[in-house]
């Protein structure tokens, strides 16, 4: 019922021919997105440093568009997150251009933002080859990896975010005020929702209708904080999940006078916005990974072992999760962040969360909780690597140290030594440098886009170093 606003039906043909080849998904995703008052569809690309950046076209030229692309220059794979652009290996000078290429099976028409629909993109050079730095191909290739062991994953966000007005200052008239959030708690509060059931009553209508679907939505714990998470699906669609959500969310904050922020860190010293990640592992005969067999919480071996990958790539991990400067003020313990890489059975401090579900559901449900990542994060990106890690995980038939329930900060020194606790990266600087150390991310992203990547994460890490958390916060609040 919910799959029947997206257009184009499943995966299309569009989405994995070439470049140029008449698309048989883009003419019926067309006519849907016609019949729904669409009249323009904003493509979405987002970039290195996580931010959304976009080309719209007609309806007209959609199909068009699913064949030869929008042309957009390739420097958007250098720009760092206040719009500077720096040189990397292959992104010299100012010359270049690449494709986005809309998949028409995963382009969503918008209830908030009527005469809209939001485009997913590959990116293709300009021979119609894929782009070697295109995060939603990246993302593909590990999936196609998993896919040629048999195996598959099934991927859902959680979506943190901040509700609030923004305090525009006249211009020339010193810096941006702090903006009024939304509510003031209590964290959970439905206090929240009565106060803005109007934005929250469209917000769950939209995302239902819109396919998307919702799994949970609440007021979260920071003051202004809401949260959306998404029914678990394949890795590629729970990445458009994120981007399509994102808009849907501007759009209907929009609508009631109010301004959202993605940004991991919204007020110094407040709990964050997270983007918390749940996977699950599964093999051909439709079998979950992670429960029903004789390893640890009861994973199989299979599980275990590409869990234990993601655990011992995590301080990497995190330049690609946690890429911007403010992300570290998210990333602390005893903020729910996963500061401390180390993993537990529901446990919150701890970077890997394994959760069992409830008896009667565990064989869909157990699933394994990625925390450090923010709204800073490239959707793509992140969970690209993400597998990337798992898939080394089973290569090398990695097994997971022990457990933690208790709070990984204060654990003593020899459970910290047995369990593998390790605090993550307290910068990006901290941060870049593992992800210099790490030959499977490297390998898995290729060189163009790990060196464009790594460019502009040093970038950000030289424009904001010095700065005080006032002002790095305020630079970021509003670009995600
Ligand atoms: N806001 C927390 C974060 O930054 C997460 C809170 C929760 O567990 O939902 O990750
Ligand atoms: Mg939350």
């Amino acid at each position: 019922m919910a799959e029947r606003r997206r257009t184009g039906g499943p995966r299309s043909a569009a989405a994995r021919g070439r470049a140029g080849e008449r698309p048989g998904g883009a003419r019926a995703a067309s006519r849907g997105l016609a019949a729904r008052g669409v009249v323009a569809i904003a493509c979405c690309f987002v970039d290195n440093a996580g931010v959304t950046r976009t080309m719209s076209v007609p309806l007209r030229r959609f199909e068009e568009a699913t064949r030869f692309g929008v042309g957009m220059s390739s420097l958007f794979s250098v720009f760092l997150v206040n719009d500077a652009i720096v040189p990397a290996p292959g992104f010299e000078g100012p010359s270049g251009d690449f494709r986005l290429m809309p998949d028409p099976g995963a382009t969503v028409a918008l209830d908030p933002m009527p005469g809209w629909a939001v485009a997913p993109v590959d990116v293709r050079d300009q021979d119609g080859e894929p782009f070697p730095a295109c995060p939603r191909t990246y993302l593909k290739r590990q999936v196609e990896a998993l896919r040629g062991r048999g195996l598959s994953v099934r991927a859902a966000s959680e979506v943190e975010f901040f509700l609030g007005r923004r305090a525009e200052p006249p211009p020339g008239v010193g810096e941006e005020g702090d903006p009024v959030p939304s509510h003031l708690g209590p964290g959970y509060g439905p206090q929240a929702l009565a106060r803005h059931a109007g934005f929250a009553t469209d917000l769950v209508r939209a995302l239902e209708a819109q396919g998307v679907g919702i799994h949970k939505f609440h007021p979260e714990y920071s003051i202004g904080q809401f949260e959306v998470s998404f029914p678990a699906r394949d890795p590629v669609a729970a990445a458009d999940a994120v981007v399509v959500a994102r808009q849907t969310i501007r759009a209907a904050a929009v609508r009631h006078g109010l301004d959202v922020s993605f940004a991991p860190v919204v007020f110094p010293g407040a709990v964050g916005n997270g983007a918390h990640l749940h996977l699950s592992l599964w093999d051909r005969r439709g079998r979950n990974l992670l429960t029903g067999g004789d390893g640890p919480e009861g994973m199989t071996r299979t599980g275990e072992a590409f869990v234990a990958g993601i655990l011992a790539g995590l301080p990497a991990l995190v330049a690609v999760s946690c890429p911007s400067v403010p992300s570290y003020l998210r990333l602390r313990p005893h903020l729910w962040s996963g500061a401390h890489a180390c993993w537990g059975r529901e446990n919150r401090e701890a970077a890997l969360r394994f959760v069992a579900g409830m008896a009667g559901e565990r064989r869909v449900a157990a699933n394994v909780e990625v925390k450090p990542v923010d709204g800073a994060g490239n959707p793509y990106l992140v969970l690209g690597s993400v597998l990337a890690l798992g898939l080394d995980g089973l290569d090398r038939g990695l097994r997971l140290p022990e457990p933690v329930t208790e709070d990984p900060a204060g654990l003593p020194a020899g459970r910290r030594k047995r369990a593998g606790v390790r605090r993550l990266p307290a910068s990006l600087g901290e941060a870049v440098a593992e992800l210099e150390r790490s030959a499977v991310l490297r390998t898995a992203m290729g060189e163009l886009l790990y060196g464009a990547f790594l460019a502009t994460r040093k970038g950000e890490a030289e424009v904001f170093a010095g700065m005080d958390d006032e002002a790095v916060v305020r630079a970021h609040r509003w670009r995600y």
